[in-house]
């Protein structure tokens, strides 16, 4: 059995949508169908989910007359597609329930906004289970948090709960034909609806697939394949046709974000594949993200990506190495301050922090480095902003001599400075930090490097 997630730009409209129902109705194995909310399409420049969102922030800055406008739009798209669909009488419900939301208490914003947001999925889920359903099959929308889809409390941000997976496999497995399941969010455990981060319907995919320990998990978006390197940065990047969990979450770190990267975990701990493909171009085979590669044809370097504003604090006191506690005493500060980092690569009397720009103000950077100074007895400190990392991800690279070397060199002859180096333990990426202004040509240089000439299996 399969689980099978579509992307926004897959149901941005009604052609779009009648493709993601031949999809699902032409292998009997799609069972569970998780949809996003309608994206951007040829004629719809904004994301439903923002739409909402700016919705959202209309009611509780401007009042409900500003929002009601605002809703206007939404409503009237989701009534333009069901019309196109032949399913009018699906616009009612969805009419009614969307405008409800502009009724509800918005004491707390971040609940009415999650509440606001969950909307687009969810009614995406019944317009196409109303389509599925008008063709003649039996088709059932679900409410996610009446099938056991239990969040934690964190508004936006939330997670999901050991038991929902149980739950979840237990009403799931109590329906019959296609399940269409919103994407995107779910309930608290009293009951309000909280939302995963962005892109979160790849999460919500990833749950039901291990819940209900499908053979693989598909999620159709609308590329062919996760690509090597950052298309806009080559004429011919080359696709990756296998790839581990554990090169595609550093790849999702750094910058791609084909697939939401909290959504590997899920199907990471239990072992199912993930297959990314296009609902564009359904015959492709796309891109599988297994538990293993065969390494022994494979290239050393799976893929090369980067992202930008992090910043790096650099902190140097002489002797450091044999001061007991020095490394805890600087986390904590950074602890303290609610910060949390993203890389910390040490010398013998130095250690370096990289966290990332939108955590740092000034002032907070500020404070943390006069507590460095005060508190740790710091001799120097030195604050970057404005850098960007490069990562070279492959599993293959453990077994191969000289792939650092070969990265230095290719950054060196491309002109470019690196300001840090680090390999993580698992040795399956190094991280070059470099300036903003050298992040492309720094990619371009590894990827022709290391890909240039090769074809990935
Ligand atoms: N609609 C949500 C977003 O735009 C979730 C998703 O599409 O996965 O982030």
């Amino acid at each position: 059995m399969k689980v099978c997630k579509f992307g926004g730009s897959s149901l941005a409209d009604a052609g779009q949508i009648k493709k993601v129902c031949n999809i699902i109705l032409s292998d009997p194995e799609r069972r569970i169908v998780v949809v996003s909310a309608p994206g951007k399409g040829v004629n719809d420049p904004q994301k439903v989910t923002d739409m909402l969102i700016t919705t959202a922030s209309a009611a509780l800055s401007m009042g409900r007359e500003e929002a009601q406008f605002c809703m206007r739009k939404i409503t009237s798209r989701y009534a333009n597609i069901a019309h196109e669909l032949g399913v009018d009488s699906v616009t009612e419900r969805i009419t009614a329930d969307l405008n409800a939301l502009l009724e509800c208490d918005t004491s707390n914003p971040h609940k009415f906004v999650d509440m606001m947001k969950a909307a687009g999925e969810d009614n995406s889920a019944k317009l196409v289970a109303a389509y599925l359903t008008s063709l003649g099959h039996k088709a059932t929308y679900v409410n996610p948090g009446r099938c056991g889809m239990i969040l934690s409390d964190e508004y936006g941000n939330a997670k999901v709960l050991d038991k929902s997976f149980k739950l979840l496999a237990e009403s799931l497995a109590e329906i019959d034909g296609i399940i269409v399941f919103p994407g995107f969010f779910g309930r608290t455990e009293s009951g309000e609806i909280a939302t995963f981060p962005r892109g979160g319907s790849d999460i919500t995919g990833a749950i039901l697939a291990a819940a209900v320990g499908a053979d693989v998990y598909e999620n159709f978006t609308d590329v062919d394949y996760v690509y090597s390197v950052n298309p806009k940065l080559t004429d011919d990047p080359h696709p990756i046709k296998v790839v581990t969990y554990r090169e595609m979450r550093e790849l999702s770190y750094a910058g791609f974000n084909v697939y939401q990267e909290e959504a590997l975990l899920p199907v990471f701990k239990v072992g199912i594949p993930v297959n990314i493909r296009n609902a564009n171009n359904p015959s492709c085979p796309g891109t599988m993200i297994v538990a293993d590669r065969k390494d022994s044809a494979a290239p050393r370097v799976a893929g090369i990506a980067s992202d930008s504003d992090f910043t790096s604090i650099y902190v140097n006191k002489y002797l450091m190495n044999r001061e007991i506690g020095f490394g805890r005493r600087l986390l904590s500060i950074l602890e303290d301050e609610g910060i949390s980092y993203e890389h910390t690569p040490t010398g013998i009397d130095d250690m370096t922090v990289i966290i990332r720009d939108t955590l740092l103000d000034d002032t907070v950077l500020e404070r943390i480095v006069a507590r460095l100074k005060n508190e740790l007895g710091a001799d120097d400190v030195q604050v970057e902003r404005g850098l960007s990392l490069i990562v070279v991800v492959g599993e293959g690279m453990k077994h191969g001599v000289g792939v650092a070397a070969a990265a230095t060199s290719a950054l060196s002859k491309a002109g470019v400075n690196i300001s840090m180096i680090s390999q993580g333990s698992s040795e399956v990426s190094m991280i070059f930090a470099v300036k903003r202004e050298h992040e492309n040509a720094g990619v371009k240089a590894l990827y022709d490097a290391f890909l240039g000439k090769q074809l990935l299996e």
